[in-house]
């Protein structure tokens, strides 16, 4: 049984880490696909305007509370989640389960050039896994049919989908009945902390939930986006 915490109204897995890992890794081994996103606030306020985003969260197999805003507001009103688990941190477990397994992993998404440099620091730091393809996720809609199709030729077990949110959850839903994979996840960026050309925040910002802060530093630009923070924990006070 899932035990589940609304957010504004978007169910999210009150789940621990350790937990997550068990049930991802039983989902490789599965018969069937299944679609794991990892939100955060922004993504939860995007969901509020959004009745498709909404509806593919409530549909999905596995929610993780990614960011720590969402944490913050369980606490307030003792929702009951239990830790933020992030989804690079889920992704970096799933891939050491699958060099371990002899699985397969795909990368779509990223800048060109991007996903390349990701699966060749993939390879060298998770020894023995194999790697189903890669590609960019700038791609015509036209050619997205086409994606699909070498995404299920490469046989990979376990695709990373990084297109950005809601980008990546619409075209996980939009070809969930094609994919031939056993794991869609949805990971946004993470393509390009593999890459090298973002670094994650030192461990002692993420342990002291300032993740977001080291971020805002490192790319002053993204100040607009985490302006939905404030908001997001306003509207969580009036509407839970
Ligand atoms: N991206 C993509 N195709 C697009 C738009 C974005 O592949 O049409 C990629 C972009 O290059 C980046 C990722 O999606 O690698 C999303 O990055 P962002 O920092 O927005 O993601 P977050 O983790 O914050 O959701």
């Amino acid at each position: 049984m899932r035990e589940k915490v609304e957010i504004l109204n978007v169910p999210i897995d009150a789940i621990t880490m350790k937990d997550a890992i068990r049930k991802v890794t039983s989902f490789v081994e599965g018969d069937s696909l299944k679609k794991i996103y990892t939100p955060n606030p922004e993504i939860v306020m995007l969901a509020q305007d959004n009745p498709e985003l909404f509806r593919i969260l409530t549909e999905a197999d596995l929610v993780v509370a990614d960011g720590i805003g969402l944490i913050i507001a369980s606490k307030m009103k003792r929702k009951g989640l239990k830790e933020r688990v992030t989804g690079i941190d889920l992704m970096h477990h799933l891939l050491l389960y699958c060099a371990n397994n002899n699985k397969s992993i795909y990368i779509f998404g990223g800048k060109p050039g991007v996903a390349d440099a990701a699966v060749a620091n993939i390879v060298a730091k998770y020894k023995g896994i194999n790697i189903g393809g890669y590609h960019h996720g700038y791609v015509k809609n036209e050619e997205h049919h086409q994606i699909v199709e070498d995404i299920n030729h490469s046989g990979a077990d376990v695709l990373f989908v990084c297109l950005g949110a809601p980008r990546q959850e619409i075209w996980i839903d939009q070809y969930k009945d094609q994919l031939k994979c056993k794991v869609a996840m949805g990971v946004g960026g993470s393509v390009d902390v593999h890459a090298g050309t973002v670094k994650r925040a030192p461990v002692f910002y993420q342990k002291v939930g300032l993740e977001w802060f080291y971020r805002l530093m490192k790319e002053p630009s993204r100040y607009k986006r985490m302006l939905v923070l404030p908001k997001f924990l306003v509207r969580f006070m009036i509407k839970g």
